[in-house]
């Protein structure tokens, strides 16, 4: 396990006063190391759960060549351009069991969706383009080519190849792709364990008496909402007030239980609090200064206690820079953790609808809609109020305008990057 500062002295130009939301990444992936133990687990619920090991196809799927369509089957070298073809049907092929009768020359077989189609032929006619008399089927000329409607034997999978491969994030396709292989169970890594808190003696815990420069605490419960949707174990700490004692004792319980730790507040400069007193004794900590907008100040490292060791961040007491640096830090740093390979959000490109002040030398995140233009193309304007501590702005919107490091004034029309929140937020 590296120090804080081997990391700081591997990446170039670190500098913990005015660092770029891309090198604080960097330095998350290398401070963070995935868990290793795993788990069996049956594939309901494997649901969400990150893959430890590649899932090898036992069987191809499908196991045989199949109709894609109710229909008749027939050998395509039959057909001549131009020609409609006549063919007596030599009887009826269902899903699930093969059909057992012999084909003549100039003969199909009624086949359904889903049964084997004898080796012998390769093409499917639906039904409806076909004219039935009697036995006879006539398929006019046009309506099919060689190779329609079948499916071939493993055209999903083969089997022995991966079917999907570890660190991947089980979400409902995957789950049914698991058991078409006939697989009961999957190996996952084990779920991991975060605690949070809040700090600062301005904040009050829901049923407290409202008091004169008092407010509700509101980041614990986006943080818990963030990190259940990514679907890890939780540890809600509360709200910890500005006392040493009661720092510490929170901080150690925490390091002991959990692999990381999400504190908000008292991280700034101008703090005259014991929550950054109290991360540097126990732990080893950096505290950041992050050119971006909203979001600057952040605590990174590690917590250790017992032989046990968490990872830090400290993030900012603003309810939005919360939530934004989580989204843009926290959130990948988890994945890592977790095991998990996902890599960082696609970005959608998007014609904003307003103009932009944008201070080159920093990366900013603004609320924004993203919505479809009548001419089909793609166009964000942003939500109310870009305060930092503005929420109702943030429950509005549906992405991030991420207005990247180097990045100027932005004129209405032109295109900007949004992060979208996609489920996470
Ligand atoms: P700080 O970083 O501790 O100076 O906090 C910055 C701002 O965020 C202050 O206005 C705090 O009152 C506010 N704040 C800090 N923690 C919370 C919290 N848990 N819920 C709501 N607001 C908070
Ligand atoms: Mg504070």
């Amino acid at each position: 396990m590296k120090s804080m500062e081997q990391i700081a002295a591997e990446l170039q130009g670190y500098d913990p006063k005015a660092l770029s939301a891309d090198r604080v990444n960097d330095f998350l992936a290398r401070l963070v190391e995935p868990v290793t133990a795993t788990e069996e687990v049956s594939v309901f619920e494997a649901l969400d759960r990150i893959l430890a090991a590649d899932v090898v196809s036992p069987i191809s799927v499908p196991p045989h060549d199949n109709s894609a369509m109710d229909g008749f089957a027939f050998n395509s070298q039959l057909l001549q351009p131009g020609q409609p073809l006549k063919l007596r049907v030599a009887g009826t092929a269902f899903a699930g069991k093969a059909w057992a009768g012999a084909l003549g020359a100039a003969q199909c077989l009624k086949i359904m969706t889903g049964a084997i189609m004898p080796a012998a032929l390769d093409t499917v006619v639906p039904l409806e383009f076909v004219k039935i008399e009697g036995d006879v089927v006539e398929i006019p000329p046009g309506v099919v080519k060689a190779g329609d409607n079948r499916r071939l034997l493993g055209e999903d999978l083969m089997a022995g190849q991966p079917a999907l491969r570890c660190g991947q994030t089980l979400g409902p396709a995957a789950l049914g792709l698991i058991a078409s292989l006939g697989l009961a169970k999957v190996t996952v890594f084990r779920r991991i364990k975060v605690a949070y808190f809040s700090t600062g003696d301005e904040i009050l815990t829901l049923g407290e008496p409202i008091r004169e420069g008092a407010v509700f605490d509101s980041n614990r419960y986006t943080v818990f909402g963030l990190l259940k949707r990514m679907g890890v174990d939780v540890i809600d700490m509360g709200v910890v007030p500005d006392e040493p004692a009661l720092l510490e004792a929170a901080f150690r319980t925490a390091a002991t239980q959990a692999d990381a730790i999400i504190t908000s507040g008292g991280v700034s400069m101008g703090e005259a609090d014991h929550t950054k007193a109290m991360m540097k004794q126990l732990g080893d900590v950096a505290f950041w200064r992050i050119a971006m907008r909203p979001g600057r100040p952040m605590a990174v490292g590690r917590i250790s206690e017992g032989g046990k060791s968490s990872v830090l961040f400290g993030l900012p007491g603003n309810p939005v820079a919360v939530m934004v640096t989580f989204l843009a830090f926290v959130r990948p740093a988890l994945q890592r953790l977790m095991g998990g390979t996902a890599t960082a959000p696609v970005l959608l490109q998007a014609h904003s609808l307003e103009p932009l002040r944008k201070k080159p030398g920093r990366t900013e995140y603004q609320r924004g809609i993203v919505a479809k233009a009548a001419n089909g193309s793609l166009t964000v304007r942003i939500t109310g109020n870009q305060g930092s501590g503005v929420l109702s702005s943030m429950v509005e919107a549906n992405g991030l305008i991420v207005l990247h490091h180097e990045q100027g004034n932005v004129a209405v029309g032109d295109v900007v990057d949004v992060m979208m929140f996609s489920g996470a937020v």
